[in-house]
């Protein structure tokens, strides 16, 4: 079955698992901001953005080991212990929001000087290049930030690839096991659920978009987590994007 069978019209990817292996954000971008963040820090540590990420921090440690250490007069707070602090929450798998913030400066300025690219397989531009060339819109719907999305995809190892993508959605939209949020994405894209595909990694997600009306498919990338029997029976799977780039489709096996 093709993607015109299908009557699609956009095709909706998640990101870490679909077109990115998930090693890549816990072997290279976590380290790259576990190892970066005492020199970023210590360069911009006058600019306002850095001292309200700093004062944001301190309003964090509550929880957490560092809560005595940081329990401080601001005067007493700097470079070294906020960079620790910062070093533990990445460890610890915190996601707090100025750590998500100091994370995205540091990654930008990263792949701005050229030390990082974005890791996608290698089926990635091919499959955007044919499903533009088909008429298809691409949108990226990842629980990372927007920001982060479209550094990942500008500076990607296969060059830029921003200019096949025409929407980024983030957890802004919704949680992406919610059937909410795939409604909202439908809504915003003014397209027919059933006229969108969305391919992830994870069941969960494939059946929050599926009860939306959207056409789900599962990848299989190396290191995905390993599927249940029901689970490989209920969805299409695919190991890449390259049956959809030649537009021959798995036989859909739940047409609502
Ligand atoms: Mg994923």
């Amino acid at each position: 079955m093709t993607t015109s069978e299908r009557g699609a019209k956009v095709v909706l990817v998640d990101i870490e698992g679909t077109t990115t292996s998930i090693s890549f954000v816990h072997d290279v971008l976590f380290p790259y901001a576990k190892e970066n963040v005492e020199k970023f820090l210590r360069e911009s540590w006058e600019r306002d953005d850095t001292k309200q990420i700093v004062q944001d921090l301190q309003q964090v440690h509550q929880f957490t080991d560092y809560k005595d250490t940081l329990n401080t007069t601001p005067a007493n707070v700097d470079v070294g212990l906020i960079s620790g602090f910062v070093r533990y929450l990445i460890d610890q798998d915190l996601k707090v929001t100025p750590m998500k913030t100091l994370q995205g400066l540091i990654w930008a300025q990263g792949y701005a000087n050229g030390e990082l690219k974005g890791h996608v397989y290698e089926d990635v531009p091919a499959a955007f290049q044919a499903w533009c060339a088909a008429g298809l819109r691409i949108a990226v719907y990842s629980s990372g930030s927007v920001a982060a999305q479209k550094l990942i995809f500008g500076n990607s190892i296969a060059g830029n690839l921003q200019p096949y993508l025409s929407d980024y959605f983030d957890t802004h939209v919704g949680h992406k096991q919610e059937k909410q949020s795939y409604e909202n994405i439908a809504n915003i894209l003014t397209e027919k659920p059933e006229q969108i595909v969305f391919l992830t990694d994870i069941p969960g997600e494939a059946a929050a978009a599926r009860s939306a009306g959207l056409q789900a498919i599962i990848l299989q990338r190396p290191g995905n987590a390993a599927l249940t029997d029901d689970q490989k029976c209920s969805f299409d799977l695919i190991t890449d994007f390259k049956p959809l780039q030649s537009l021959k489709l798995p036989e859909n096996k739940h047409v609502a």
